[in-house]
């Protein structure tokens, strides 16, 4: 998809802040520093537009970036809670809930995960809780270009495997370095906001 417009349209901590419009909605999610931003970047070709590496303990928001007047991409702040304090995480928690399993434009949740590693337990605990709730995933991994291509196979299979992943769930090679994948990502994004 060839993107000619794109701009953060909204930033929202609760429903009342949400678009009011009824474009559909592809949520972004991942942990911590996994390369979040970097891909909406490079989806949208937007160097600088979704900030990087967010520190934990900043305010969490939902960014909603609207694209081509035709979705919303929506940044959900990273997990991995580690040194996140406990109210944080829960005020977290309960922010993207509250978004997560009541929004109706949500058609899809692109869950980024890093090639070159297994799946973390968070990783695993955010693809079980998605499943709960029946919202179809896309799971994206990113960082191809840090593994040689022959090993791409056995990586994704670990994935795979770990994350027990539905079969009617996408996987999907990515690299915000090379833009690979950026094509077949589109092409399931627009798959899943035509439903
Ligand atoms: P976020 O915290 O999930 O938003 O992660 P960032 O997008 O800030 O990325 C974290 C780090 O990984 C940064 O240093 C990025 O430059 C790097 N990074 C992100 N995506 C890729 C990728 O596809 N390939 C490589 N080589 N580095 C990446």
């Amino acid at each position: 998809m060839k993107v000619t417009k794109s701009e953060l349209a909204h930033v929202a901590v609760k429903p009342e802040q949400y678009p009011t419009s009824r474009l559909p909605e592809i949520a972004l999610s991942g942990r911590s520093n996994v390369g979040k931003s970097s891909f909406i970047n490079k989806m949208i070709n937007r160097k600088g537009l979704a900030r990087t590496s967010q520190r934990p303990g900043k305010t969490q928001t939902l960014n909603f970036y609207e694209i081509n007047e035709m979705l919303y991409f929506v940044d959900v702040p990273g997990y991995g809670f580690a040194k996140v304090p406990k109210p944080e995480r829960e005020a977290w928690g309960r922010m993207i809930e509250t978004y997560l399993q009541d929004r109706e434009q949500l058609k899809a949740v692109v869950l980024i995960v890093d090639l070159r590693h297994p799946p973390s337990a968070d990783d695993k605990m955010m693809y079980n809780w998605l499943k709960h709730f029946d919202i179809p995933v896309i799971v994206v991994a990113t960082k191809s270009d840090k593994i040689p291509k022959g090993k791409w196979e056995k990586h994704l299979k670990v994935i795979r495997n770990d994350l027990e992943k539905i079969e009617s769930d996408p996987l999907l090679l990515f690299s915000s370095e090379t833009a690979q994948g950026k094509e077949q990502v589109w092409k399931t994004i627009q798959h899943y906001i035509s439903q």
